[in-house]
């Protein structure tokens, strides 16, 4: 039924956020000023975790995971390096899971969601969104996909169903008539733990799926605690499940199932600190019971000699269970925050974190599984589509039928010929109804007899009609839900202009590249036109300097710096520079008496010396000139040109 893939261990991801600014405040007011207490190097994925009440001399603690993100860090890194592979992996019919853990207010919600507005800050949760079917619109034409989500919390140790329609007062948005219902946990051999009686929704674009989310978003229970204004006081869990049918080298449609749990938990902290009392007491009392649970777990999975692994503890731990040392491939973003009064609580976290790691899972494809709902979904639509063939040949005589026979899309065309026919049907009878009336010859009673089968055809005719409506309907809903390459291909085909624009701009240009231009786009209120800013200096639009410059003031081209060894050749050269050799000649003096008359008009001029010291003059001028300014090098060579002429204008004379 399922291939089984080596085992393979938790990946384990740590994240630390910058400091906030109540801790700003605390850390600089620090006597001494203390500063930060986490360090990390991203290169070399480890930790370095600094005790603020070290004794003199004590060592601090370094910790290695598979990655680490500073508080510089981008939320899109830590989605393209760490949970991408993931989604792969889910599309490819695994089980994933993501999970972030952490002291509260060190950013396991912003880490897993984000700021759903700001493409920048979007976290796992809409970034995984957006993957999944992006990439199912990417697929090969011969796959058929169906998404489902679920959203459930655990709050004081009871399982709620976040998308309980119930609960959401069907047509009116925002108004919640009673809390959501408390659900029981199940087992099974084929599927694992579940729970039961959860509700699953359809989805078929990302608009819809963070649609579900938001739903579900509005029933969940927050709080604010001292450490985090909106503190999550419930563990949340938002399970997609992707189905993928495929045609095997059998010829047969095969379906894998992945399932993939994004996971949000509530922080884990000190009663102490997080100022909690009465009702947010007993909250916390459950929050840490499960969290202690999920400690021992990771403990129990880590250590692999206790043959016990305490799941049944919460219902939390049970609900992980498949992704903690089960089938499932599975991240963990342990998250950190840097200030020193939260000294304990970090090593904690990193504590639980570095061993995590050791935990072994073994994920496996899960191919052709009995609950697969895509299975029940095709059925259906070979049902209608048979129903709607079976209608279509009574309803006329088609004059071929393709191999599939109708397949209610190509359909309109089809559609049509079939409501010709119907019509011809209709004007048929009514003919003969106004014959059978006209008809003399006939007796009254003959007459009601034969109007009446007439009506009954009608009738038919009628009814039939309504019913391959209907019939149409369904299928062409069912054909929805079960979105295949197939179909994003021949919409693709029909999508023109702007939206072919879109489609390039999504898949051909890099992010960044596009966000720049995006950040640059203004709104004219006035001429409600889009605008571009004006690039400025401030933004930095200038390209880095490139490493391969070192040493040079701009880049060189290996050619260039080739061709620079064989020999200078000019055009290969850096800088437009002129090397120009020194004149290392004597500085050369002139003694006032040899100067020309018409620089010291009050001395005779003496014809032979005159001539030698102008030379040499010049020459001097000359050595000089590349590093005078230029206006200078102008006057002197002008003066000597005038020099010349004035020379030489009375010899032509004579
Ligand atoms: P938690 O879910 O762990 O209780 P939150 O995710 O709600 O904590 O984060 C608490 C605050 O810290 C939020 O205001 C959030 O925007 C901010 N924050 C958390 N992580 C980061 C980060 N990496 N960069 C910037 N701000 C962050
Ligand atoms: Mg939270």
């Amino acid at each position: 039924m399922s291939k089984v893939k080596s085992s393979e261990t938790v990946k384990v991801v740590v994240r630390c956020r910058p400091l906030n600014r109540k801790e700003t405040a605390g850390v600089t007011g620090t006597p001494g000023g203390r500063g930060e207490i986490v360090e990390m190097d991203v290169n070399r994925g480890q930790v370095v975790l600094r005790n603020p009440r070290a004794l003199p001399g004590e060592p601090q603690k370094t910790f290695t995971f598979d990655s680490v993100y500073d508080a510089s860090s981008r939320q899109r890194d830590l989605y393209d390096e760490t949970v991408r592979p993931l989604i792969h992996s889910v599309l490819d019919g695994f089980n994933g899971t993501i999970f972030a853990y952490g002291q509260t207010g060190t950013g396991k919600t912003y880490t897993m969601q984000g700021e759903w507005l700001e493409p920048e800050r979007r976290g796992v949760i809409p970034n995984a969104f957006e993957h999944v079917f992006t990439q199912i619109s990417r697929s090969p034409a011969d796959r058929q996909y169906l998404v489902r989500a679920s959203y459930l919390e655990i709050y004081r140790e009871e399982i709620r169903d976040l998308l309980d329609p119930n609960v959401h007062a069907p047509h009116v948005p925002n108004v919640h008539t009673q809390s959501p219902h408390t659900l029981e946990l199940r087992e099974s051999p084929e599927s694992g733990v579940y729970v039961r009686d959860l509700t699953s929704c359809v989805c078929k674009s990302v608009k819809e799926i963070q649609e579900l989310m938001n739903l579900g978003n509005q029933v969940r229970s927050v709080g604010a605690t001292d450490m985090n204004e909106h503190s999550s006081r419930s563990h949340t869990l938002f399970l997609i499940t992707v189905e993928c049918s495929q045609t095997g080298l059998d010829g047969r449609q095969h379906i894998r199932a992945g399932r993939l749990n994004l996971v949000d938990l509530a922080g884990s902290e000190r009663q102490a600190k997080t100022g909690v009392r009465g009702e947010r007491l007993k909250e916390a009392a459950k929050i840490n019971l499960s969290l202690s649970a999920l400690g021992n777990v990771i403990s129990a999975l880590a250590d692999g000699r206790s043959g016990h692994v305490p799941y049944r503890d919460s219902k939390l731990t049970r609900l992980l269970q498949d992704s903690l040392g089960g089938n499932a491939k599975t991240v963990m973003v342990a998250t950190l925050g840097p200030a020193p009064q939260h000294y304990e609580e970090t090593l904690t976290t990193l504590r639980y974190a570095n061993r995590a790691k050791n935990i072994k899972n073994q994920p496996r494809v899960n191919e052709d599984p009995k609950d697969a709902l895509l299975r029940e979904f095709q059925k259906e639509i070979a049902r209608l589509r048979a129903q709607l063939n079976h209608r279509e040949g009574r309803g006329k005589h088609r004059k071929e039928e393709g191999e599939e026979g109708w397949d209610g899309e190509g359909g309109e065309e089809g559609e049509e010929e079939v409501e010709k026919e119907r019509k011809l049907q209709k004007e048929r009878l009514e003919e003969e109804n106004k014959a059978i009336r006209e008809d003399g010859s006939l007796l009254a009673v003959e007459k009601q007899r034969l109007l009446g089968e007439k009506e009954i055809m009608m009738g038919d005719l009628r009814k039939e009609r309504d019913t391959t409506k209907q019939l149409t309907a369904k299928y062409k809903d069912f054909r929805d839900l079960c979105p295949s390459s197939t179909e994003n291909g021949k919409e693709k085909q029909a999508v023109t202009g702007y939206s072919r624009l879109y489609l390039i701009i999504e898949n051909f240009i890099p992010p960044e590249e596009k966000n720049k231009i995006m950040n640059r786009l203004t709104l004219d209120p006035e001429e409600d036109q889009w605008k571009f800013q004006l690039l400025t200096s401030s933004e930095s639009q200038m390209k880095k300097r490139l490493a391969s410059a070192v040493g040079y003031k701009r880049p060189i081209s290996q050619y260039a710096r080739v061709a620079l060894v064989m020999g200078a050749h000019s055009r290969y050269r850096a800088e437009n520079i002129l090397f120009l050799e020194l004149d290392m000649s004597p500085p050369t003096t002139v003694s006032l008496d040899h100067w020309p008359s018409e620089v010291r008009p009050n001395c005779s001029p003496s014809p032979t010396d005159n001539a030698p010291n102008r030379e040499r003059a010049t020459r001097v001028r000359k050595s000089r000139s590349w590093c005078q300014a230029p206006r200078a090098i102008t006057s002197s060579s002008s003066m000597v040109s005038l020099a010349t002429h004035s020379t030489a204008t009375p010899s032509t004379a004579q």
